[in-house]
């Protein structure tokens, strides 16, 4: 993990041009967030200028930041619940902007920190370790002097409160920062540099440990077979009901993945949470009869759904993404835009897959939490685009 700031860039820079400035850095390393991912802010007088939804860390500017009442937020932290589209409405309000963007998820989160500069990654080295069978005690090892870590709940209201409760009587200043299982790392400084290279000194660490015991090689594998696309894809679109976008992915990665021996390692789940929102939890698996294969997947998404559904409305059940045994992997999405998210968020998926099992194993979020995620009426939202 590369420290990329450049003190000559950062000269001069006011606080907001600051916060600008590092949360790029922070975006411009896909190792660290992906597609939206990640939430940075600074504090400014009595307001938080928090990431607003639906600006990406790697292009922000400051009129992506939602200039938002630091009490009013704070103030939401005395409600024992709070469900996201209240959260979310209450957050609103409390802009001081009415045409900013609407504050993130993590916004409470963010103002109970009682630091100027607060960084959130979903660095995948950090999440790897965690996501595995051994996670916990790994994590611990790795940062339990000098982190608080805290054990996975759902982003937004629920995960603020759970950092409330246990940071009270905790002293912030012997923190380097928060590992989140299953999710990501958050640092915090009243520098905004200090920050940043607590985040990478942070994620460099893990890499350093995941090189020294689950470095990937990709030996040889069986040479690549062949696919009929076409008559994929005319299935896919019959499943999906619309015309729908393939991305072939045949990189050593996609290859090597999709020519293991060891078909569980498509069904370990998602790297981060939010990524199931893309990719559904697993892949399909196409190997000789892709109707039967896609039907399959189809009656197994179905199951999960009842297996979980209170009163939700199920998700289209054919696969966003799925392994061509032998091939590589296939995006499939409504447009190339799609696919091309799909296929970052999955390549990145599969090599911590692979990485986790050579910890001992990979292990994600359980299926009931998947679900909460994939079901999450934020979620829905931000699909929709509001
Ligand atoms: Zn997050």
């Amino acid at each position: 993990m590369k420290n990329l700031f450049d003190e000559n860039k950062a000269e001069g820079l006011d606080d907001l041009a600051m916060r600008v400035y590092t949360s790029r850095l922070l975006g411009s390393d896909q190792d660290l967030v992906l597609h939206g991912g990640g939430n940075t802010s600074v504090k400014i007088d009595d307001l938080l200028y928090v990431k607003g939804s639906g600006w990406d860390l790697g292009s922000i500017e400051k009129e992506g930041f939602s200039p938002t009442r630091m009490e009013a937020l704070l103030a939401l932290l005395e409600y024992k619940r709070l469900s996201d589209s209240e959260m979310v409405r209450y957050q609103k309000e409390a802009l001081v902007d009415q045409s900013a963007p609407n504050p993130s998820i993590e916004a409470i989160l963010h103002a109970l920190i009682p630091y100027k500069f607060v960084d959130h990654t979903h660095a995948d080295a950090v999440v790897t370790i965690s996501n595995t069978v051994e996670g916990k005690a790994l994590i611990e090892a790795l940062y339990g002097e000098e982190y608080l870590i805290v054990p996975y709940v759902m982003p937004g209201f629920v995960l603020a409160k759970v950092i409330d409760e246990m940071t009270r009587g905790v002293d912030w200043e012997s923190l380097e920062g928060m590992i989140l299982h299953h999710h990501g790392v958050f640092t915090f400084d009243h520098d905004a540099r200090r920050s940043y290279d607590k985040m990478i000194d942070t994620v460099a660490k893990a890499e350093a440990y995941l090189d020294a015991h689950a470095s990937l090689s990709m030996e040889a594998v069986a040479k690549e077979a062949s696919c009929d696309l076409d008559a994929l894809g005319k299935l896919l679109s019959e499943a999906k009901g619309y015309e729908v976008a393939l991305r072939l992915n045949r990189s050593p990665l996609a290859h090597y993945f999709a020519s293991q021996e060891d078909m569980t390692l498509y069904h370990k789940g998602v790297l981060t949470p939010e990524h199931i929102i893309r990719t559904k939890r697993f892949p399909a698996l196409f190997d000789q009869n892709y109707a039967k294969e896609l039907e399959s997947y189809i009656e197994n998404y179905e199951a999960y759904f009842f297996r979980h559904a209170t009163d939700e409305v199920m998700l289209n059940p054919a696969p966003n993404w799925a392994v061509i045994k032998g091939v590589g992997t296939l995006s499939i999405g409504k447009n190339e835009k799609e696919t091309k998210i799909i296929e970052d968020i999955t390549s990145h998926t599969m090599k911590a897959i692979l990485q986790g099992e050579k910890l001992g194993g990979y292990q994600s979020i359980s299926e009931a939490d998947s679900f909460a995620m994939e079901y999450w009426e934020l979620e829905q939202m931000k699909l929709k685009g509001k």
